[in-house]
């Protein structure tokens, strides 16, 4: 006699599928195997097909961005400026997710930086996107440089 690998109840010795739970002894016996090897080549290529096999080192593509400044408002009773800057995207691909440093200056000398993201922000193939950051008012400060620290890429 040999137990049950399920319910642990004592079954024939050889027998391929248990009398009382009907579970199969051996693996490769198990139907649901088959499914789950059938179905492993849709996986792989569903996350291939999401790029998650794809992504892309935004540092390799920085120099296809060109980044351009719109317009300065101040707001919050002038405690912070949004900045708005447009970026053009001269790659074949979409990026999103985007880190960016925006450093404050004033006639060349360095003032403050602060870093931030915007995971919503989006930009599509060889087109451009504006993207407007709010920075905290720095007494002196009369430039604003936005650089692009990293961008999430996508297949397509
Ligand atoms: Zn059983």
């Amino acid at each position: 006699m040999q137990t049950c690998k399920s319910c642990r109840k004592e079954i024939e010795n050889g027998a391929t599928k248990c009398s009382y739970c009907q579970a199969h002894q051996n693996w490769y016996k198990n139907p649901q195997i088959y499914s789950v090897v059938f179905m492993l080549p849709l996986f792989i290529f569903m996350y291939w097909n999401m790029g998650l096999f794809n992504n892309k080192d935004f540092s390799d593509f920085e120099s296809e961005f060109t980044l351009t400044e719109e317009k300065v408002i101040d707001t919050n009773g002038s405690k912070a400026k949004l900045i708005t800057y447009k970026v053009k995207n001269n790659t074949e691909y979409k990026w999103n997710r985007i880190s960016y440093e925006v450093v404050s200056s004033h006639n060349g000398e360095l003032l403050a930086s602060m870093v931030d993201s915007n995971y919503a922000w989006v930009i599509q193939p060889n087109s451009e996107s504006l993207l407007t950051v709010e920075v905290a008012f720095v007494p002196k400060a009369n430039k604003w440089q936005l650089i692009i620290k990293d961008l999430k890429s996508d297949r397509f």
